[in-house]
């Protein structure tokens, strides 16, 4: 629907996020800015269709929208699950373009993806629906137009055949994408980066807020590349890992888990399930484990309405985009349960993905420890900001991240536009 000469009108968006709008109500921001800031500024569906192994063919969905590019080029990662759709790309993308813009990163916001169940695909039709991807979006991504990156079930070696279908059009061009292997052009210290920026960021807030990492209990729900390293970095800090889940079993363990131990049984096993002296207890239950801290590290909107009041942590960290619905967020608050927002707790990955590219661009390697210092310099300085705020204006950490994040954006895009 649209007015009379055929604008966008605010409410028609599919994506008029609540957390968007309390921050825009905030700010003060008219509806068609609203508008500006709301929509995506390119997308594109493709058609994927590749020889499956036993010779039959098999036709998938890709993705990839740009949301917002006013503040530097695209910037976001590829996700293969069977739930990818339209929908939930664009608002991943969105939920980029805020996170770039809080941590102070010159990216702006996007995201991609194929509908389609890795988990019953080998190697080579993963490899070859990847290639068939790139192939049909590879005019709108680029160094400095847009540059992917890994996401739910992608990885760095699908990251090095990204760059390479790339390149075979335009010429090496290891900036084309972040989180490659370090083998290719890859940073030290992206794979975990994550996962280490969740760590450092439940740290910080515990010691800001006298509820040390220290012996606290924490519950990670997921142990994928984030969830683990999140779970391996927290237990060297002294947190004592509780409870864990993946998708085929949910583990706990009130002594706390040798995490380490847990990984490598991940790793050659993939899967958390037979791993030795635990108990093995109902999925829906490890959000509802009493802790200090819980993590969701897997696929957004687990916690709910439904579940809400049941969850007994005292801070959720959200390792994950989106695992937590508006209305739930609104009933944590209510009962004093701290959320601190994925576009913080997760941002670590871009941030080190942003260094990678500059790495890249300027073809000179970091070593690790400068990786590592800085982003914890740049996570904590986005942490600071984001709890002076909320502290300053009495808002949830949620907003005050959308409020620093917004302003970002307007800012650019007004000086750009001129609007
Ligand atoms: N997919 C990750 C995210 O949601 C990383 C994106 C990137 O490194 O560009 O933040």
């Amino acid at each position: 629907m649209s007015n009379d000469v055929g604008e966008i009108q605010v409410k028609d968006l599919n994506t008029t996020h609540f957390q968007f709008q309390q921050a825009a109500d905030h700010l003060g921001f008219s509806d068609e800015f609203r508008a500006l800031l709301l929509t995506p500024y390119r997308e594109l569906t493709v058609q994927i269709p590749i020889k499956m192994d036993d010779g039959r063919l098999a036709v998938f969905n890709g993705y990839r929208i740009q949301h917002n590019g006013a503040r530097g080029p695209y910037k976001g990662g590829l996700r293969y699950h069977p739930e990818v759709d339209h929908d939930e790309v664009l608002s991943l993308a969105s939920l980029m373009t805020w996170k770039t813009a809080l941590v102070g990163i010159p990216m702006g916001g996007a995201k991609g993806g194929v509908s389609c169940n890795p988990r019953n695909m080998s190697q080579a039709e993963i490899q070859r629906l990847t290639r068939s991807f790139v192939s049909k979006i590879h005019l709108m991504i680029g160094p400095y137009r847009d540059i992917p990156a890994p996401d739910m079930n992608t990885n760095p070696q699908v990251m090095a055949w990204i760059m390479d279908e790339y390149g075979k059009i335009h010429g090496f061009s290891p900036a084309v994408v972040t989180g490659k292997p370090v083998g290719v052009g890859g940073s030290l210290g992206r794979n975990e980066a994550t996962g280490r920026g969740v760590a450092l960021v439940t740290a910080a807030y515990g010691k800001r807020k006298g509820l040390p990492v220290e012996d606290a209990r924490v519950v990670v729900q997921g142990f994928g590349n984030v969830g683990s390293h999140a779970a391996l970095i927290l237990e060297e800090m002294g947190a004592k890992v509780i409870g864990v889940g993946d998708i085929d079993a949910t583990l706990y363990n009130p002594n706390g888990f040798n995490t380490k131990k847990l990984h490598q049984h991940a790793i050659e096993e993939r899967s958390i399930k037979g791993f030795p002296d635990c108990e093995e207890i109902e999925p829906a239950s490890l959000l509802e484990l009493e802790c200090e801290y819980l993590i969701p590290a897997a696929l957004g909107g687990v916690i709910t309405k439904f579940n809400a009041d049941k969850i007994k942590a005292k801070v959720i960290v959200e390792a994950a985009n989106s695992p937590t619905t508006t209305n739930a967020d609104l009933a944590l608050e209510d009962r004093g349960i701290v959320v601190i927002p994925d576009i913080l707790a997760n941002s670590g990955g871009v941030t080190v993905s942003y260094f990678e590219w500059v790495q890249n661009i300027q073809q000179y390697r970091w070593d690790l420890d400068r990786v590592n210092q800085e982003l914890e310099k740049t996570i904590l300085g986005a942490f600071a900001r984001v709890m002076d705020r909320a502290e300053k204006e009495n808002v949830s950490l949620r907003v005050a991240a959308y409020l620093l994040a917004l302003q970002e954006v307007a800012e650019a895009v007004e000086l750009r536009s001129g609007f």
